[in-house]
């Protein structure tokens, strides 16, 4: 039976690019959609843009751009890495689209109508200067323990404190500064605690599709004291989607983004001339969404609930997986990895390297996965390059020169045995991808991979070609390792999509579907061989882990900054105002002139300044400037010397000339320390 499947992958928030866990997700959920194709099955596979919620409004504000303006500039840079991986969305969309408007209002006036919605006055802080209510993440202030400043409103950092927002001491808006005031303001809730949803949660969340850790864990929650209503609004200024009937008041952006799958879906069934409607009202439609275990809440009682009780179809599967780690290195969601996905692509090195290293990684369990180096070389090179791209380099060329291209109908026994053990695998590869256990699919497609290896060192072709009288069998033994070649091809393509397009090209053959595995190719011409894959070059990878050249360090006026010095350092230099009395030149020198300067000390100081090609002695006299006081005097050739005046200028004085005596503000007078 044909399956219908729906299938998603998480909405990623439009306030930054995608980072390499975004990649393996979609990964992860491309490898499953295309064996479901291979397999005939028919596949909706959409996503969009997450575009709602305070952090994209304060984002775009900062950028001094509108958030549709902020978000469609996100929106326009995703297509190269969707492209470059080869993600087969069939459509991508975003939250702030008028389908998604349309069903949020839809489903929310739906919940209403059951009797689902519940309103009620809240306190929360309130930002006087921005004219917004902060959310948690936006106030900061002391400790209420440990005191510590600057310390988020929802737990301490310095001591792992957890309170409310309410409890900070002398609290302050992150976005303004300004202290913020309590105010109450009516929230709308979705009455999860009511016994309808907690009944059908229970039953929906233990009934076999969850993951048997997922659903261990979303078991808790039911415990205790039970479900919590969901706040589901907020107020403006908000940039989301406004809640019908209440004027100022904007659906929480967590609750129109899984709607965003529905609104994708709609979007591209409007472009396809299909009905929507009809389509999620049809009971065979599954509905599959590949999510990273931190959303699994949302996934696994607010969104199934909200489709429920609005009347709709609810989620058959909730794919969860766990996050990607570099090195060993946890992802920073500021920083994102070691490895950007387009540098990945820009550096040259081939994306379905990635594909298939992360498929090699993943199974069907909530469990981190490592992106190491050395793993991944040895993994591209021994296994996909050596054990199976060799196949085919090893006997294609023989078939050209010696044979015109055409393959042997004949293979011999030990051939046909050989195939027929590569064909037979053929469910349970498929099956081992329906169970998103890649890691194992790949590795029992490279034990089938050795065993035509093993086969080719027995028949070693490259001899037979020298042997007289033998050209039947190498035409058979070459033949099988084409044709070994390409149902290895088969099982390979949902995570290699464009190697097996270009296999296809060098056999001549039709996309290959999941049964072409069972079939022979027969007496068959194929093409030339090309090469297919290179092998990792180890100095791209050493490029991809190099930090991004940095800028240069700018270096005000040419040099860089001095040494880093104490307040006690400082101290040690007496800065005081001096007034000029006189200032002459010095005969016998171009650069000097002899200055007399007041300190403040009852007497005048003798101090001799470079700063003659800058200055005429007239433009000097009277005015006051800043002098390093407690130098020791130095001898010069035309006399002592008591201090130094002070001048700004650059490094390079041939290239940037200037020279500038400091003066100070009006209302200074001489003996003044400047501290
Ligand atoms: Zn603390």
């Amino acid at each position: 039976m044909t399956r219908k499947l729906f299938v998603t992958t998480a909405l990623p928030y439009a306030n930054a690019a995608f980072h390499i866990g975004h990649m393996m997700e979609y990964i992860q959920a491309d490898i499953w959609v295309r064996l479901q194709r291979m397999l005939g099955h028919e596949v909706h596979f959409v996503c969009a843009d997450d575009a709602h919620g305070a952090p994209i409004m304060i984002a775009a504000d900062k950028a001094g751009l509108t958030p549709q303006e902020f978000v469609g500039r996100i929106a326009a840079g995703r297509k190269p890495y969707l492209q470059g991986f080869h993600i087969g969305f069939d459509n991508w969309h975003s939250t702030d689209g008028p389908e998604n408007h349309a069903l949020a209002k839809e489903i929310y006036l739906a919940l209403r109508a059951n009797g689902l919605i519940a309103t009620r006055r809240i306190e929360q802080f309130f930002d006087p200067v921005k004219g917004m209510f902060l959310a948690d993440r936006y106030i900061k202030g002391e400790c209420p323990k440990c005191g510590a400043k600057d310390q988020y409103g929802d737990n301490c950092e310095v001591c792992g404190a957890v309170y409310a927002p309410t409890d900070l001491k002398n609290p302050y808006s992150v976005l303004s500064g300004a202290t913020p005031e309590l105010r109450s303001s009516e929230h709308f809730f979705f009455k999860l605690s009511d016994p309808r949803c907690v009944e059908f949660l229970q039953g929906w969340t233990q009934d076999g599709r969850l993951q048997p850790e997922v659903a261990n864990k979303v078991k808790e929650w039911f415990s205790g004291d039970g479900l919590d209503d969901w706040d589901i609004s907020r107020d403006a200024p908000y940039f989301g989607i406004e809640i019908p009937d209440a004027r100022g008041k904007y659906f929480y952006v967590w609750l129109d983004a899984p709607v965003g799958y529905l609104a994708s879906l709609k979007n591209l069934f409007g472009r396809l001339g299909l009905d929507f409607d009809a389509y999620l009202a049809d009971p065979d439609v599954e509905q599959v969404h590949f999510i990273g275990k931190d959303i699994v809440t949302f996934h696994t009682l607010f969104w199934p609930a909200m489709l429920k009780f609005s009347g709709r179809k609810v989620p058959d599967h909730i794919f969860v997986h766990g996050f990607i780690t570099v090195s060993g290195e946890k992802m920073s969601k500021s920083r994102g990895t070691g490895i950007s996905p387009l540098r990945y692509l820009e550096l040259g090195l081939d994306a379905e390297w990635l594909r298939y290293y992360i498929a090699a990684k993943l199974n069907a369990h909530v469990e981190d996965i490592d992106f190491n180096a050395e793993d991944f070389v040895a993994r591209v090179n021994s296994d996909l390059v050596g054990k199976y791209i060799n196949i085919a380099s090893r006997a294609a060329g023989f078939i050209a020169k010696r044979f015109g291209g055409r393959l042997s109908a004949d293979l011999g026994v030990e051939g046909r045995t050989l195939l027929d053990g590569l064909r037979a695998h053929r469910d349970t590869v498929a099956e081992l991808y329906e169970a998103r256990e890649y890691g194992k699919a790949l590795r029992e497609i490279m034990a089938l991979a050795d065993r035509v290896n093993g086969y080719v060192d027995q028949h070693k072709p490259w001899e037979l070609a020298k042997q007289p009288g033998e050209d039947a069998v190498l035409h058979d033994v070459c033949s099988v390792c084409i044709e070994a070649f390409r149902v290895l091809t088969v099982y390979l393509k949902p995570v290699l999509p464009a190697l097996a397009a270009k296999v296809e090209a060098f056999l001549q053959i039709e996309p290959l579907q999941w049964h072409d595995a069972a079939r022979a190719l027969g007496s068959h011409t194929i093409g030339a061989y090309q090469h297919l894959m290179q092998r990792v070059d180890t100095k791209l990878l050493d490029a991809l882990f190099e930090p991004p050249a940095a800028p240069p360090a700018p270096t005000p006026g040419g040099e860089a900054l001095a040494a880093e010095i104490g307040i006690d350092d400082f101290a040690k230099v007496d800065l005081r105002i001096a007034k000029i009395v006189a200032a002459e030149r010095v005969e016998g020198s171009s650069k000097l002139l002899r200055l007399t300067l007041d300190v403040g000390e009852g007497k005048t100081r003798n101090v001799f300044s470079g700063i003659a090609g800058a200055y005429q002695p007239e433009d000097l006299a009277g005015k006051l400037t800043v002098m390093v006081a407690n130098l020791a005097p130095r001898k010069m050739k035309f006399g002592l010397s008591e201090g130094m005046v002070l001048a700004a200028s650059h490094a390079d004085e041939k290239a940037h000339p200037g020279l500038y005596v400091l003066e100070p503000w009006p209302g200074a007078v001489p003996g003044l320390r400047v501290r």
